[in-house]
């Protein structure tokens, strides 16, 4: 037994002296085998929910109507869920019904590529029903069962099937990506959120290049929000070389980019692909940022506006494209401002109105902006008399 799982073998010894079986799923046996580091350990077993709440003292109902209960041993969450089938897949979604089995044989059937198929007992043991240990080998994504029958059963999984091969770095079997191309329409029955989840995996993954090679040539842009004529546009992707993304907002700023999209155009497509508020804040700052960045002509008032996370952000966008800075230097440019942020101002409202007589209005904003703009400029110090006098001139030019 590889030495990650020891911590958690006692989990499945416990639920296998209970007289139920027990083994490690899915991803977590697929990217040891593989050597790669794994986040969690998920567990399979053929004991009810209730059955594993009987046997262990400390359990939380993660999703206890899909049969997972998570077991807390140690201070360590194990995700365990009870042997499942999937029926009634209407509307090509994931199904809303799952039946409990106790074979671990119809549980591996139902889960959607070879290599996400394999079972690891307690002893060591590999459980590899669809030759899943050769696939691993060979590096290939290859759906369990026919491609056509799963990607219409559940049509995620075509968008899986790309962000894998991405992941792995892996080439996806030729039945399973004919399939994907004959079925991708299928997407548009997805919730958006689903495939974002996934295409965001696709473009953070080690390969980001050969999973959009397949998102494209298999046509799944093409139901994906605001994609569907950006064919040409996600091709150029893949002829960057520097992937270096770190996170979500330079991911949706690099596809803005690439769709050449204005701040407002931002907003709409980020809207369609129902991504946070936050994000959609972050990605309106770094996509200016990167232009500014590629023309080397990043002023003080834009890097204040910017910020330093978003600063960082465009220039790792930037790297992929060729057009970055060196990052001490953007580091040095942020920190040479004499203030970071608005409350570093020397003067506030209340000071303004007391001390230099100006009454609160919409002036008051426009006063405090400009004040801020000449200190980050360096034409003036940041420091209060300096401050209110220039205040008072700027309200005599009205
Ligand atoms: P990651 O490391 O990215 O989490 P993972 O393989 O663990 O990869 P999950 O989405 O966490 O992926 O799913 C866990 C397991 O559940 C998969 O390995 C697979 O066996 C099964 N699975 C998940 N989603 C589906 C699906 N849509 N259809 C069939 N099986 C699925
Ligand atoms: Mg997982």
């Amino acid at each position: 037994l590889p030495a990650i799982f020891e911590p958690a073998r006692p989990v499945l010894q416990k639920i296998e002296a209970a007289g139920y079986e027990a083994y490690f799923v899915g991803g977590c046996v697929r990217d040891t085998i593989l050597h790669d580091d794994i986040h969690d350990i998920d567990i399979a077993t053929s004991a009810y929910p209730s059955e594993i709440k009987a046997i262990f003292n400390h359990t939380v109902d993660t999703g206890i109507e899909h049969g997972t209960v998570m077991i807390l041993d140690h201070g360590t969450g194990y995700e365990t869920t009870t042997f499942r089938t999937e029926s009634g897949y209407q509307d090509y979604r994931r199904p809303d019904k799952v039946t409990f089995v106790r074979s671990l044989s119809e549980d591996l059937k139902r889960r959607d590529f070879t290599i996400n198929a394999l079972a690891l007992r307690e002893d060591g043991e590999v459980i590899d029903l669809f030759n899943g240990l050769t696939d691993l080998q060979k590096h290939l994504i290859r759906a369990v069962g026919d491609p056509n029958e799963r990607f219409h059963e559940d049509a995620l999984r075509m968008m899986r099937a790309v962000r894998f091969a991405s992941k792995l770095n892996f080439v996806i079997d030729g039945p399973t990506l004919t399939g994907i191309k004959e079925n991708a329409p299928l997407l548009a029955k997805i919730a958006v959120e689903r495939i974002r989840v996934e295409f965001e995996k696709l473009m953070l993954g080690q390969k980001p290049v050969a999973g959009l090679q397949d998102f494209i040539s298999t046509g799944l842009y093409q139901y994906c929000p605001g994609l569907a004529d950006a064919k040409d546009v996600l091709s150029a992707l893949l002829l960057l070389n520097h992937w270096e993304l770190e996170n979500e907002a330079q991911l949706w700023a690099v596809i803005c980019i690439q769709l050449q999209l204005d701040q407002g155009e931002i907003n709409k497509f980020l809207k369609k692909w129902k991504t946070a508020n936050d994000l959609i804040s972050q990605v309106k700052k770094i996509v200016p940022a990167v232009t500014a960045i590629r023309q080397r002509s990043l002023m003080p008032v834009t890097i204040f506006k910017t910020g330093a996370a978003a600063l960082h952000d465009a220039n790792q966008v930037a790297k992929l494209y060729g057009w970055a800075i060196p990052d001490k230097d953007l580091q040095a440019a942020y920190q040479q401002l004499p203030i970071k942020n608005s409350k570093e101002l020397a003067v506030d409202g209340k000071m303004l109105i007391t001390k230099a007589g100006i009454k609160p209005g919409p002036l008051m904003g426009k006063i405090i902006q400009q004040l801020t703009t000449t200190v980050i400029n360096g034409k003036i110090t940041n420091d209060p008399v300096a401050l209110l006098n220039e205040a008072q001139k700027i309200m005599k030019e009205g």
